[in-house]
């Protein structure tokens, strides 16, 4: 669950480290009620779920009223990487001596976590790692160790970051692992880390992903969830309680549990098509949840033929049937749909499917079979 830069910096503030007082708004009269009540200088910034805001002219700094009425009448609204900025983050202004970079994520091949520090912040953290790969200074902190003070200034000394800034860099990343383990964060980067012209360490940026599974965890998560993203397909189907995940092909899937609907997507991809989407309907696949399926599928523009591939295990073939039967009745589908039904009581199920089949409903017998007539009738490779 990625947070919005504001969001972020809440997470960071209720561990201890220093941000810059604001508060989000969402039109200009209430940017300026913001940035009287921090106080001028501000910085008005795009809350959007993406990097590069500042090169894309979402950050402007502010002097008077005039100027945030400007800018936040300029970036509200603004597409940034095909983000539409509806929320502005008001804060005071920073003087700036300094700009570093600092993050923790998961090295997931190690079974450890990454810290990296760059004296050379600001600036994207990929392109320093082209030009200069030297510039980031790497630890893996084994979670069952944790990081040391010791180790987190050797890190700072490695980084080459000014000794004058030393205590005050390493307060605020020990503060940081902290808000990234305790918080259940899988990414926390701060970019600038900034020095101030009074050398104090600060979060001038806050960029967090926090892991979804910890949810249970957090009651405080819920705003959080509240402002996330999704995919207008992904949102419809979550509401329906499907476990779907949207894609940019033209074979709509549903499979009956995780593993097959992989294995789906592999297959139709092996004969040179492409899925629209990963659905799997889990185990039971009865009129309901089949509809519910269809439908979503059916809404998506991107989809020309529907393969459904279902296996029976506990589920027998004659519910599968009934199921996809009685689901067609209640959805009006445009795409045609390829059946691969196997397993237990296969053919019954396929029997039952048998008078009813048509251009518009085939039955294949095999997943490979199924997955080559499904991209066929979707125009081949898209
Ligand atoms: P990003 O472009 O999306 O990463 O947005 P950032 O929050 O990192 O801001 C981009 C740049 O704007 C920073 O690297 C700073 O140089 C500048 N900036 C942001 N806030 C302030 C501030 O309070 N004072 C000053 N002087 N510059 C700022
Ligand atoms: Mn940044």
């Amino acid at each position: 669950m990625d947070l919005l830069e504001y969001q972020g910096k809440e997470f960071f503030a209720s561990f201890g480290i220093p941000t810059s007082e604001g508060t989000a708004v969402t039109d200009v009269d209430a940017a300026v009620v913001a940035a009287d009540a921090v106080g001028y200088p501000v910085v008005v910034k795009a809350q959007v779920h993406v990097g590069g805001r500042g090169k894309a002219g979402g950050v402007k700094l502010a002097n008077d009223a005039d100027e945030v009425r400007l800018h936040a009448g300029n970036i509200l609204g603004l597409d940034i990487k095909g983000h539409i900025v509806r929320t502005v983050w008001v804060e005071h202004a920073s003087d700036i001596a300094t700009e570093y970079y600092a993050s923790f994520t998961l090295d997931r091949s190690a079974k450890k976590h990454l810290g990296m520090l760059s004296a050379q912040g600001g600036v994207e953290i990929e392109a320093v790692a082209e030009s200069d790969p030297d510039a980031i200074a790497k630890i893996w902190i084994d979670p069952v160790d944790g990081l040391s003070e010791q180790t987190c200034r050797d890190w700072v000394a490695a980084a080459k970051l000014d000794p004058a800034s030393a205590d005050d860099v390493v307060a605020l990343l020990l503060k940081l692992y902290t808000a990234y383990t305790e918080g259940d964060a899988d990414l926390c980067e701060v970019n600038p880390l900034i020095i101030t012209t009074a050398g104090k360490a600060h979060a001038l940026d806050a960029k967090v992903t926090l892991d979804a599974n910890a949810e249970y965890r957090h009651e405080g998560w819920d705003v959080y969830a509240a402002t996330q993203l999704r995919d207008e397909r992904e949102e419809a189907a979550h509401a329906k309680g499907l476990n779907y995940v949207g894609l940019d092909g033209s074979v709509g899937i549903i499979a009956n549990g995780a593993g097959l609907a992989m294995s789906t997507l592999d297959v139709v991809n092996q004969v040179g098509g492409s899925a629209a989407n990963f659905l799997d309907i889990g185990g039971g696949a009865n009129a309901d949840v089949m509809a519910g399926a269809l439908e979503i599928i059916n809404r998506d523009p991107r989809v020309k033929s529907i393969f459904i591939n279902i296996f029976g295990g506990i589920t027998r073939g004659e519910e599968v049937a009934k199921g996809i039967l009685e689901a067609l009745e209640r959805v009006e589908i445009t795409s045609p749909i390829v059946i691969r039904l196997d397993g237990t009581n296969a053919t019954e199920g396929r029997a039952m499917l048998e008078p009813h089949l048509s251009d518009m409903l085939q039955s294949q017998p095999t997943m490979l079979d199924a997955a080559r007539r499904a991209v066929e009738l979707a125009g081949g490779r898209s």
